[in-house]
């Protein structure tokens, strides 16, 4: 089983006892931190010891998505001279300047590059990826456990690689940063409605919503995915687990 642990889903900075974006990913053998932002790794410890974690894997290089890789550093380094770490922590980022040479960090964390070709494995999860449309270089991941799949999309405007990538998994986690009366008019990101129309062309079960705004009615954010959308549609909220 692979289990999923919202840990932060606030867009741009978290509201108070929050998180912007942070998604746990755990099987039996393996740990996966998805983006590290504002407030993830005090969460984060609700949930595991960051002794166990084994890989943070970055979608881009927005604070948003990265605030809390440096505490996180820190964080292991002073585990792993106290004792209480052994293994090194694997961070995987674009290879995009100044940003990719600061997750290598001493001998207590190694970086690694993705891009939308790359294939990656921690532990008992495969994680493929697609490019996003995004102010800054950004990818889409795919995670994969046996024969079930998941994707979380990061940061986008539209694009049918996210439907591509997307496509035979179980849910996707999206980002959906905009009420529909703003298409258009702020680049970057998508509407609930896109988010819905993503999760109908790709064929999955579940749009869980993330990425979310710090205006309006969030249930309005669910009805525009649900207009475009026949299957389950929830918003994202910090500590919601699902598990596939
Ligand atoms: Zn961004
Ligand atoms: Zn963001």
């Amino acid at each position: 089983m692979m289990k999923v642990t919202i840990i932060g889903c606030c867009g741009a900075y978290p509201d108070a006892n929050k998180a912007t974006s942070g998604y746990l990913v755990e099987t039996d053998n393996t740990k996966l931190l998805l983006d590290c932002g504002s407030g993830v790794l005090s969460l984060l410890q609700n949930y595991i010891s960051i002794e166990e974690l084994d890989a943070v894997i970055l979608s881009h290089y927005h604070g948003d998505h990265t605030a809390d890789v440096q505490s996180l550093q820190y964080a292991v380094e002073i585990l792993s001279r106290t004792g209480n770490r052994e293994k090194i922590l694997n961070i995987f980022g674009i290879n995009q300047q100044p940003y990719f040479n600061k997750l290598s960090y001493g001998e207590y964390c190694k970086a690694y590059q993705i891009n939308n070709n790359s294939i990656v494995k921690v532990g008992d999860l495969s994680i493929s990826f697609s490019g996003n449309v995004h102010s800054m270089p950004c990818l889409s991941m795919k995670i994969t456990y046996k024969d079930k799949s998941f994707v979380y999309s990061g940061d986008t405007e539209w694009t049918d690689n996210l439907i591509e990538l997307s496509r035979g998994c179980e849910f996707i986690i999206c980002e959906s940063n905009l009420y529909n009366n703003q298409l258009g008019k702020v680049p970057g990101h998508l509407t609930a409605g896109e988010a819905g129309k993503i999760a109908a062309q790709s064929g999955v079960k579940k749009l869980i919503l993330t990425h979310l705004p710090h205006y309006g009615n969030h249930n309005q954010l669910i009805n525009e995915a649900k207009a475009e959308f026949d299957g389950i549609v929830e918003l994202a909220s910090s500590g919601k687990i699902i598990s596939i």
